[in-house]
């Protein structure tokens, strides 16, 4: 594989870009080697500067639901670009966004669009807060919402000491209102809102997680959270970032059938331009300015370009319920096919999936938290994503990451991608 561009562009990347990457998972520090730089993508293909192609399943992680560039989206997207670019003003597409999220998705009742799913967890944590009138929030370790301070913490030595931050530049402060509980487990989470009593205005969770790898959700332990949140007067907060429009067109929250508070959307939302939004019940959300107190604003929010590709993403959904049957399809596909080949070459490694997310872990046995997620041999990883690279396969240059099916990967693409498998990990274990 000849990858001569790529690398002579990242030498010089790094010389104004940090790390060479504008977002650090991209620069293939988990998985060693060199990034390839993409040119172009199409269906369920990318292919880098140095012209080679791969089948792809990271779908720029997630927001790709029908693969790369597809005609409908290109064409909402020239369609939009004739009338402007952005007004800073309100326009009709953004009412006829906000009715059809809400129509797909029955516990938002009231949404504020905004560009990126930080923006959109951040903005939830801020409602819940002003909501409340409560400043401490839990969330679950392994979950992933964005780089706002508050979220980059991780738990303290024990259930009950303060959380710790995971980056330079977080406050300590900031960290002693985050409490972080176990996923899975709601007997961590009664501990933390015990000792906290009336002090937490919100808990935020990843219905299914999926920036630990992929994490199935425990559905008693979701309808406990449910339960526990109403009692204490908590905002029970689902960030479907990842899993809105991915798992189902309601989201993981039509799956489980529990009605989060508040939930917040990204990715498959904006359909590749940078979009998110954050939604739900009535009276929390109007009191978001300027219908009440808490302020949130955005001068591209609501952006004309981003909206007419989310539109057009959405309203195919909703014409076509039967996408998430397809997805499910080649989904299962997959797993069969991954699943055979590891029975074949007599590897237990732990695999999840929920509908097109999906995760294969380097390590024996179940994975349901943090904890046994990394249990993971990251080495090995590392070494069968180079070998599935080379075979025109690429998957997210790192452990912790879900792998997306599109509805346009072919069956021809997903059989080429289980004999990659099979031989990769012949290489590597
Ligand atoms: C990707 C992601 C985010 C952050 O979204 P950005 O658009 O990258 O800011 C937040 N929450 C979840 C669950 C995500 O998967």
């Amino acid at each position: 594989m000849n990858t001569q561009k790529s690398e002579k562009l990242f030498e010089e990347a790094k010389k104004y870009i940090p790390g060479g990457v504008n977002s650090p998972v991209r620069a293939f520090k988990s998985v060693g080697g060199s990034p390839v730089f993409i040119k172009k993508g199409y269906g369920s293909k990318i292919e880098d500067v140095d012209g080679n192609e791969y089948v792809e399943y990271i779908g720029s992680w997630g927001p790709h639901l029908f693969g790369h560039n597809p005609e409908f989206i290109k064409q909402a997207l020239l369609r939009a670009v004739e009338n402007g670019t952005s007004f800073g003003a309100p326009t009709e597409l953004e009412v006829e966004m906000a009715k059809l999220i809400s129509r797909l998705v029955p516990s938002v009742e009231m949404v504020r669009m905004v560009n990126s799913g930080t923006e959109a967890t951040m903005s939830a944590i801020r409602a819940a807060r002003g909501f409340t009138k409560r400043e401490k929030f839990i969330k679950f370790e392994g979950c992933y919402h964005g780089h706002a301070d508050y979220f980059l913490i991780k738990a303290g030595s024990g259930a009950l000491t303060l959380g710790v931050p995971t980056s330079p530049g977080v406050t300590q402060g900031n960290a002693s209102d985050t409490l972080v509980a176990d996923y899975n487990d709601i007997e961590s989470v009664k501990k933390l809102v015990s000792s906290n009593k009336g002090q937490v205005a919100a808990v935020i969770i990843e219905p299914v997680a999926g920036n630990m790898g992929v994490v199935k959700i425990n559905e008693s332990f979701l309808k406990e959270l449910k339960t526990l949140c109403e009692e204490e007067g908590i905002v029970l907060i689902f960030d479907e970032v990842m899993t809105g429009f991915r798992v189902a067109k309601g989201g993981a929250q039509e799956i489980y059938g529990i009605k989060p508070d508040l939930s917040t959307f990204g990715k498959i939302i904006g359909s590749g331009l940078p979009v998110g939004a954050f939604g739900g019940r009535k009276d929390i959300m109007e009191m978001v300015a300027p219908s009440g107190p808490i302020y949130q604003a955005g001068t591209l929010s609501g952006n004309p370009l981003a909206m007419s590709a989310g539109y057009a993403t959405l309203s195919y959904i909703k014409e076509h319920p039967e996408v998430y049957r397809t997805l499910e399809e080649k989904s299962q596909y997959l797993e069969e096919g991954f699943r055979d080949n590891l029975k074949a070459l007599s590897k237990d490694y732990a695999w999840n999936r929920v509908g097109s997310m999906m995760c294969m872990f380097f390590t024996e046995g179940s994975v349901t938290n943090f904890a046994s997620a990394v249990k993971s041999d990251t080495a090995m990883y590392g070494k069968y994503f180079h070998e599935m690279l080379k075979r025109g396969i690429y998957l997210a240059p790192a452990q912790f990451e879900a792998m997306f099916v599109s509805t346009a990967h072919t069956k021809e693409d997903l059989d080429r991608t289980i004999k990659a498998h099979y031989e990769s990990l012949k290489v590597v274990i």
